[in-house]
This record gives C-alpha cells, sequence and structure tokens, in this order.
C-alpha cells in the first residue's frame, strides 16, 4: 500500500514539476502594464480590477460615461454582490468588463478564457478573440454555452496600448459572470499547457472506460455478481462526468451540442455516481452499512435527480452547491463505512478506505475551489479519480480473489469428503457382499438340490453384477478425484494377454464366439508398463465385446506401429464381430453413465462406466481410446501406447495361476480378518480344502499368533480395527517373519499395489474372492 501511494505521490510531483503555475500580473484600476515581463516568462492571469459596466454591452472602443463605470475583481461570481453605490448584484444580468493592456506588441502571444457564466465575447482592439454562446439583453437574444477556449492572439491586432473588452450575459443559471482567471502568455507554453490538460482528461475518461468494459465483462462472463456491475456502471457514468466537465471536452469535440441538455447530463452524472458509489459501498459492506440510512440516501439522490429533470435550470442550480454537500456527505459514511470494514478486517477493505479518503480530500478541496475558497491544482483531480478507481477496483479483485479461493477450499473439501464417504462406503458395501456371494459360492460346491441351482446362479449373478457396479463407481470417484497413481513393473506382453484371454474364457459360456489372441512377431517380449491399469482397460474392451457379441469371434491383437532404440509405439485392438453401435453414439458412449440406449442396461446390464473410467486411464498415460463401428458388424475399439522395451524375459511378472491337481491338505493358513461373516465364509472353503485353519481378529493378535506358532501362509484383510493390515505386516517382516502375507484388497483400484509391496505383502486377493482364484493363490505360494 505505502508503495502505491508513493506511485501517486511521484505522479503528481511529476505534473508539478512539468506545468508550473502562473504569475499573477499587477491589474489595478482598469490597468496593466505587461511590458516589463521577464523575457522567459510563460503566462500571467489578468486577476485584478477591472472596468466593470453593469447591465450594460459595451461594444469595442464605445466610450460610456464615467459614472457608469464602477472597478471589478475578476475573477468573480454576481450572485449576491453589491455594488460601493448598493446596487445588489443578480446571477441573470449582463455586464461589460474593460481593461487597458500595456504589452510588447512583438510577443508571441495567446490567450485562455476559460468558463465564464454562461456567455461571453472577448474582443482585442476590436477583433473578436473568443466567444461562449451569444451575449444578449434577454433571455432570448442571450444564448449559453461553456467551454474553455485558447486563442493565440494575431501580431496584427496588437498594438502598444491595448483595449481588453469581455462582454458577459446570464439568463439561464443560478451563477452569472467570469469565475476563473483570464490568462495571457507565451503562445507555445499556452497551447501545449491546455492540450496537456485536455490529453490527462482523455486520458482518464479512457481508462475509466476500460475498466467500465473490464468489470462488465466480468460480470457477465463470472458470476453475474450485481457488485462488479454496479462499479463497472459507476466506472462508465463517472467517465462521462469527466467528459462533460473539468477541461469540457465534451463541449470542446461537439460545439453546437445544446446547453441545456448537457448540463443536466453533466449534474445528472456526478448524482448518478454519488448514487452508484453508495449501492456500489452497500454491496461489498453489507454487514457494515446502515440499511435505513442508505434508503434515505437513495431516496435523496432520486429526488435530485427528479428535480433536475423537471425543473428549469437557474432553480435547479440555485440548490446545487447543497447538492454538492449531499455528496461530500454520502462520501463521509462511505469513509465511515470503510473504516468500520477495515476494523473487522473484511477483505479489500484498507484500499476502500485510503481511496475514500483520498478522493474525499481531492473533491473537498474541488468544492472549496468552485466556492472561491481556495485554487486547486488542475492535475490533482485526475489524479485523485484514477487513484480512487484503481484502489476501489483492487478492493473488488480482492473480493472477488478470495471469493474464488473460498469457492475452491469447499470444493476440494466436499472431494474429500465424497472421497472419504465412497471409501467409507466401499468396505461398509463389500463386507455383506462378501457374504452373500461367498455363500453363494459355497452353497453351490456344497451338493446343492437341482432345483436350487438355478436360483443360487441367479443369485450369484446379481451379487457379482452388483459388487461390479460398486467396483465401477468407486474406481470412477477415485478416479475423478485424481486419486490414483500409476505404478510400473516390466510386463511380458504374451503372458498378459493369454492371462486376460484365460480369464475372459469363461465369460463366452456356450456362445459361438471364438476367443483369439493376436500378437504380431515383432512385438517386444517386455514392456515397462503399469499392469494393473492396463488390465483394468483391455479386461474392461474384451469383457464388453464379449457381451455385446453372440457369434463370431472376439479378438485382442497386438501390433507394432513404431519402434526406436529404446521405445516401442503399441496398438491395442479389441475386435468383435457383435451388435456394433450406431453412429452417432460413438462419442457419447465415453461419458460416465452413458449407454447405447436404455434397453442396453435391461439386456446386458452394466453402468456405462467402464469406458469412461478406460479412457481416463489411458489418458493419464498419454493416450486414447478410439473406436471404429458398424452395426450389425462389429466394433473396434484400439489406442495406441509408448513404453520402453526389453528382448528378454527377465524380471516379468505375469504369472497365471495353475490350479492344477494341487493340494493344500495339512497346510497352515492364519486368516486375519475382523467381520465374522467373512470369516465364516473363508473357513468353509478352506477346510474344505483340508487347510489347516487359525484365525485373529485384527492385527494386534495376528502379531502374536504369528510369534508363537508356524503357518505356511497368512491371509490378511486391510481395514480391521485395533491394528490394520498393513502395520501389522510392517511389524511380521519387523520380526524377521518371512510367511508369505496375502492382502484381501478391496479392488485393484482403490488398494494402491506400491504400498501392498512397501508394506511387505507377497500378494493380493481381491474380496469377495473367487474359489478357484483364491486357490490358485494359496498353492502358488504354500506348494513353493
Ligand atoms: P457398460 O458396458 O457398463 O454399459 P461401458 O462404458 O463399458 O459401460 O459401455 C458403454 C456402452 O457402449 C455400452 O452400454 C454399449 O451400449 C456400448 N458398447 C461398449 N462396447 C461395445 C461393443 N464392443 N459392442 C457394442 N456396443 C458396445
Amino acid at each position: 500500500m505505502n508503495n502505491l501511494l508513493s506511485k501517486g505521490g511521484i505522479i503528481a510531483l511529476l505534473f508539478l514539476f512539468v506545468l508550473s503555475f502562473q504569475a499573477e500580473s499587477q491589474v489595478e484600476r482598469g490597468f496593466v502594464d505587461l511590458r516589463d515581463l521577464p523575457a522567459d516568462f510563460d503566462a500571467v492571469t489578468l486577476d485584478g480590477e477591472w472596468e466593470f459596466y453593469w447591465q450594460e454591452l459595451l461594444l469595442p472602443g464605445e466610450t460610456v460615461q464615467i459614472d457608469s463605470m464602477i472597478y471589478q475583481e475578476v475573477p468573480l461570481m454576481w450572485n449576491d454582490e453589491v455594488l460601493p453605490d448598493g446596487t445588489k448584484l443578480k446571477g441573470q444580468a449582463y455586464a461589460t468588463y474593460k481593461l487597458t493592456v500595456l504589452l510588447d506588441k512583438e510577443l508571441d502571444l495567446a490567450i485562455y478564457t476559460p468558463a465564464v457564466y454562461n456567455a461571453y465575447s472577448f474582443y482585442i482592439n476590436g477583433h473578436l478573440i473568443a466567444k461562449n454562446g451569444e451575449v444578449g439583453t434577454s433571455e432570448e437574444s442571450s444564448v449559453p454555452f461553456w467551454t474553455q477556449i485558447v486563442e493565440p492572439i494575431e501580431h496584427a491586432y496588437l498594438k502598444d496600448t491595448n483595449e481588453f473588452l469581455l462582454q458577459v450575459s446570464n439568463f439561464r443559471h443560478h451563477n452569472g459572470g467570469p469565475v476563473d482567471s483570464i490568462i495571457i502568455g507565451e503562445r507555445d507554453y499556452i497551447i501545449n499547457k491546455t492540450e496537456i490538460i485536455r490529453i490527462i482528461d482523455a486520458i482518464v475518461c479512457g481508462a475509466l472506460l476500460m475498466a467500465g468494459f473490464f468489470f462488465l465483462g466480468l460480470f457477465f462472463y463470472g458470476k453475474n455478481q450485481r457488485v462488479v456491475l454496479f462499479f463497472a456502471l459507476y466506472c462508465f457514468v463517472f467517465s462521462y462526468y469527466n467528459f462533460a466537465s473539468g477541461s469540457y471536452l465534451l463541449q470542446h469535440l461537439f460545439p453546437h451540442l445544446n446547453w441545456e441538455v448537457s448540463v443536466r447530463f453533466e449534474y445528472g452524472a456526478l448524482y448518478v455516481s454519488a448514487l452508484l458509489f453508495s449501492i456500489f459501498t452497500e454491496s461489498i459492506y453489507p454487514k457494515d452499512t446502515p440499511r435505513k440510512l442508505f434508503r434515505g440516501i437513495y431516496l435523496t439522490i432520486t429526488l435530485q435527480l427528479i428535480f433536475l429533470i423537471v425543473t428549469p435550470i437557474w432553480f435547479f442550480t440555485m440548490l446545487h452547491k447543497y447538492w454538492m454537500m449531499l455528496v461530500l456527505i454520502v462520501i463521509c459514511i462511505g469513509i465511515f463505512i470503510y473504516l468500520k470494514a477495515a476494523h473487522k478486517k473484511r477483505v479489500g477493505s484498507t484500499y476502500s478506505l485510503i481511496g475514500a479518503i483520498f478522493i474525499m480530500f481531492v473533491l473537498a478541496w474541488r468544492i472549496l475551489d468552485v466556492l472561491g475558497i481556495v485554487q486547486m491544482p488542475f492535475f490533482l483531480m485526475p489524479v485523485g479519480i484514477v487513484i480512487f478507481f484503481f484502489l476501489h477496483s483492487l478492493t473488488l479483485s480482492q473480493q472477488f480473489a478470495d471469493k474464488w479461493r473460498r469457492a475452491k477450499d469447499s470444493a476440494e473439501q466436499a472431494l474429500k469428503i465424497k472421497s472419504e464417504f465412497l471409501s467409507a462406503m466401499s468396505h461398509e458395501i463389500r463386507t455383506p457382499m462378501n457374504a452373500v456371494i461367498g455363500l453363494t459360492n459355497y452353497l453351490l460346491e456344497d451338493a446343492p438340490k437341482k432345483n436350487q441351482v438355478k436360483n443360487l446362479n441367479t443369485l450369484k449373478f446379481s451379487a457379482e453384477n452388483l459388487l461390479v457396479i460398486i467396483n465401477d463407481i468407486l474406481d470412477f470417484s477415485k478416479l475423478e478425484a485424481n486419486k490414483v497413481d500409476l505404478d510400473y513393473q516390466w510386463v511380458q506382453v504374451r503372458s498378459l494377454g493369454e492371462q486376460l484371454m484365460n480369464t475372459a474364457k469363461p465369460l463366452v459360456g456356450d456362445k459361438p464366439v471364438e476367443l483369439a489372441l493376436a500378437i504380431k512377431g515383432d512385438v517386444p517380449i517386455s514392456i515397462w508398463c503399469d499392469i494393473t491399469r492396463t488390465s483394468q482397460v483391455l479386461t474392461n474392451l474384451i469383457n464388453n465385446a464379449i457381451k455385446f457379441t453372440s457369434k463370431g469371434f472376439v479378438r485382442l491383437r497386438v501390433s507394432i506401429i513404431k519402434k526406436n532404440e529404446n521405445t516401442v509405439r503399441l496398438l491395442f485392438e479389441v475386435l468383435d464381430t457383435g451388435i456394433g453401435i450406431p453412429k452417432n453414439k460413438l462419442k457419447e458412449i465415453f461419458e460416465s453413465f452413458t449407454q447405447v440406449s436404455s434397453s442396453t442396461t435391461r439386456e446386458y446390464g452394466g453402468t456405462g462406466l467402464g469406458l469412461a473410467i478406460s479412457s481416463k486411464l489411458l489418458k493419464m498415460q498419454n493416450s486414447e481410446l478410439k473406436v471404429e463401428s458398424e452395426e450389425g458388424v462389429g466394433s473396434i475399439f484400439y489406442f495406441e501406447q509408448e513404453f520402453s522395451y526389453k528382448d528378454a524375459k527377465e524380471s516379468v511378472v505375469v504369472e497365471q495361476e495353475t490350479n492344477g491337481n494341487v493340494s493344500l491338505t495339512g497346510c497352515r493358513v492364519l486368516l486375519v480378518e475382523d467381520n465374522q461373516v467373512n470369516v465364516m465364509v473363508a473357513k468353509r472353503f478352506l477346510t474344505k480344502w483340508g487347510i489347516d485353519l487359525d484365525y485373529a481378529e485384527n492385527g494386534e493378535e495376528a502379531i502374536i499368533k504369528v510369534s508363537e506358532n508356524k503357518f505356511d501362509l497368512i491371509l490378511m484383510d486391510l481395514q480391521m480395527p485395533v491394528m490394520d493390515g498393513y502395520e501389522a505386516t510392517k511389524a511380521i517382516r519387523t520380526l524377521g517373519i518371512k510367511t508369505p502375507i496375502v492382502a484381501l484388497t478391496a479392488s485393484a483400484l482403490l488398494d494402491k499395489n506400491d504400498k501392498l509391496v512397501a508394506s511387505g505383502f507377497t500378494d493380493s486377493v481381491t474380496k469377495p474372492f473367487q474359489p478357484d482364484i483364491l486357490f490358485g493363490k494359496i498353492s502358488k505360494y504354500v506348494t513353493k
């Protein structure tokens, strides 16, 4: 903030340096001698006593009776002035001012005439130099206008002794007479200075206009916050006010503008600015704003605007200075609110406070200037306006950023809660699912009666389907929350393919569908890949292909696209001769929860998540899932992926569980599981296979049992009370016990493989387990 203010200070100093003030000349009793001005003079004001002819419009060179003349100060507003002879001046009247000026006629000079209320003609030695509107002796003949004029004075017009004559008339405004200094000066200096002032004003208008458009855009493309709209409008209106007042750029550019309309618009813009400032203040700090007071302010400003529209200008301008007081009061209230907000440490309140104090200071100065009490350096207003709007836009930006940050935090929090909820739910849903599937498997193997087999198979099918759906939803939300890490290892391509085919074989059932694997000869033997994710994608594609194919073939084809020294780009294709996919659905099927038609679920089951999960998994690995399909002919799902490769069999991971004729009779297995139903189901299978089973309820119990007994294998649940599976396994390994430990995991995605390996697990099997897979896993380790 300090930094910011000091920047403002530097700009101000710069202006001061570039544009020095004019010196005052000695104008006394209608006469001034400018011959002895220093050679390097810039400009002088012609402030002082001019000859003054009240209610007379003298023509140049015209002489009048001396008794109608008095000396009067310039600048001066006529309103309520009393002349020495007791005549009371009034705003609506006309008069002539005259000054005799001695000067060096060889100088290059220019004259600056300010806005004189409200029409004037200025002559030098009878030559018309500048005029605003038409002077006249009645309301009908006088035409008001106001703008500042800078005119070079031609050498030919000048003499040694010169007559400066200013005719003024006013019949429409409350104020009359010259309110600002008339300045004569060195031609280039005075013209340049006026240009600079106009340029600064134009820059301020442009900056406000840009800020207005910026915030308007933010309003439309952002979250439609009203406060942003108010600020945008505030910028626009104030930009107009600045354009139509001050150096009167508007009138300068459009000299034929109707004076009445432009005056009403100018004052209107000021009051609307005050109104928008109040609304804006209330909108950014609603908790610190006294509502009733603000309703009062809105009402007063609205009345003010109505007055402006319906009453004559002379009447309205009579009240103007009181209205200006109201504007000051509004700013004071604003400062009070910003102080309160700053005290309560509201977002951005320091900026608002400094901005408001600054503009208050500038406006107070300006009002005192208008009232003729002090003179305001011209640069202060534009600098003040720019700083005020800049600081307020900072407030707004800070509030915006704060809102977005909070929205982001709460979205992240919500996502975290969702993920925690899902993982808790997963455990809760899986536990009973384990029991249902486990018991169904057990009953099917326990010589059921013939009429029970069909029901049990339906039960098994439905329960397994339900589990697939639960797994899909859980996996999908894990992917959505970016909670899936990749885990690479060397994988043998052929054995991966064969493994996938073997797993898929039971799904074909008795359909006349040939399941085939085609690996082109030049495909490398081993690739560096995340086997879990690649298997999940291919399994999903193969399962879909089998599901939607009633006859023909389903084929997994792996071929090479490009091979470098270290990397290879492989093409994986799953081809089928199934029902195919209509062209207009080809894009949609990759979206979550989307199937080709609603009848798909009824006929084939599924959630519409499989392809969405596969796409996301491939995207994580810089690959893209694509499809080509023809209805009634078949489909090809394919993707390309780059791998590091080896043409050697070492470190190859994929191995197949071969159950063969292995016997597990007499093996000692420790089952660590807290859920009694799971224990019951596992027990039935394990004892049926002749295993000598021991049981521990949690990790802590397991450690005791393992240190007291010798087991051939440990089956360890992961989530348990007292001590979970990860900790227990770590502790067992620390004891130096090398017994194989197989984790009972929830799903491939949900439990991170690397975490299992790091904890010391030998392998894992997903719950609820398929009896033959569990058998395979146990036999793999106990028979070694
Ligand atoms: P799900 O199979 O669980 O419905 P997917 O995301 O795996 O979800 O598939 C979305 C939809 O795409 C399927 O419901 C099906 O309509 C269509 N589809 C996917 N694979 C094939 C295929 N091989 N042949 C025909 N249609 C398919």
